[in-house]
């Protein structure tokens, strides 16, 4: 088998996994006791929370742990708007963000009345920071966009937002799960004022993540969970120190960095050979990543592949493959139906091999 659906979740690093065997064994304290063990867990997740911070420019105190992106993103969303709603009650964001994010709008329209301009991308997967630009409103209060495209792979305009947001004073939200450690991310360059993470994403434990939020203690938020005072009261629940020190060394580990260039000369091969069968890329030619590659193929069964083939993807995102409707992110770049399910998406690493490659695409031709 070979795993090409990296960007629905990635294995363990070999030394996440050595860190993750040993914290498990040896930090089962809980990381709020008061005592040695106890005090000595709490320290090394201080310094996993001031490696992440680093990683993007921000400041220890003002990085929270989740269980992953998608609460990061409840926290983000939820928890800035609703304590702020004599703010405005206007949010802009693109209609092709992870599920959980239009999850969280939509919520947020139906259940407290909230006002969501949902902006359409271009053909090529990529939204126009003018178009976003035009829907600021003086009761805006958030936007929140996606740093990449987890189905295209498009890299998003997000300083040019944030510039914006920044000069009419409206809170900036990232979701950089696909983007962290393959697109240096600056919080402060950038204009970010909150930024989500997850750690399986970057070959990391599933379970954990975080939410960068600028200048944390001076921002009222409201808990998605409410607990013992944990993450400043934002978060409650004894936090996983297992999880959080094995994500630590995920964050420090260098071969995401270090296997791009390679990553990209796979991509390339990918796009010249699905063009000589006569099939078209549905992932932009400008600003991408090259881990995420999605293609249409002349009399593709994508379904039947993806659930059948021993190359290993999906079908649009993970989350929603399961589901006979087409993928909305493909619907909004001009997809028909007929086009969709000819439609992969490839998510790279390192790992796909010259071989391989050419038995992925005889094994295509042949059906
Ligand atoms: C994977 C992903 C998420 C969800 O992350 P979890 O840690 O699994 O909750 C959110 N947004 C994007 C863009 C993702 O790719």
């Amino acid at each position: 088998m070979i795993y090409l659906d990296f960007a629905a979740s990635t294995p363990l690093l070999p030394s996440v996994k050595n860190e993750l065997f040993r914290a498990f064994e040896e930090e089962y304290s809980n990381p709020s006791s008061a005592h040695k063990l106890g005090r000595s867990s709490a320290e090394k997740i201080e310094k996993v929370r001031e490696t992440i911070a680093h990683s993007i420019g921000a400041y220890r105190s003002e990085i929270i742990f989740t269980s992953g992106a998608s609460e990061a993103n409840n926290l983000a969303i939820k928890g800035y708007v609703l304590a702020n709603q004599k703010k405005g009650k206007h949010i802009i964001t693109s209609s092709i963000e992870h599920k959980c994010i239009l999850t969280i709008c939509h919520f947020l329209e139906k259940e407290h009345e909230y006002e969501i301009t949902y902006i359409s991308p271009q053909k090529n997967g990529i939204i126009n920071a003018e178009d976003v630009i035009t829907a600021m409103r003086d009761d805006t209060v958030l936007v929140s966009t996606m740093h990449v495209n987890n189905e295209l792979g498009s890299i998003q305009p997000i300083e040019v937002i944030g510039k914006e947001c920044f000069k009419r004073n409206i809170k900036f939200h990232v979701d950089a799960a696909q983007s962290y450690k393959k697109i240096p991310i600056n919080v402060d360059e950038l204009n970010i004022d909150m930024l989500s993470i997850s750690a399986h994403k970057i070959y990391g434990p599933k379970g954990i993540g975080a939410l960068y939020i600028r200048d944390l203690r001076e921002t009222r938020i409201q808990p998605v969970i409410h607990g013992a005072g944990q993450e400043y009261g934002l978060r409650g629940g004894t936090l996983p120190t297992p999880l959080i020190l094995g994500f630590g060394t995920a964050v420090e580990d260098q071969t995401i960095e270090n296997t791009f260039a390679e990553v990209k000369k796979i991509n390339s091969l990918l796009r010249t050979q699905v063009i000589e069968i006569g099939g078209k890329i549905n992932s932009p030619n400008i600003k991408y990543i090259p881990h995420i590659l999605n293609v249409r193929l002349p009399n593709f069964d994508a379904a039947h592949f993806v659930t059948n083939s021993d190359f290993l993807c999906s079908q649009g995102s993970a989350c929603s493959s399961m589901n006979i409707e087409m993928s909305y992110v493909l619907r909004e770049i001009g997809l028909n139906y007929n086009n969709a399910i000819e439609s992969i998406r490839l998510s790279l690493a390192s790992n796909l091999e010259y071989d391989s490659m050419t038995s992925f695409f005889n094994s295509i031709i042949r059906g």
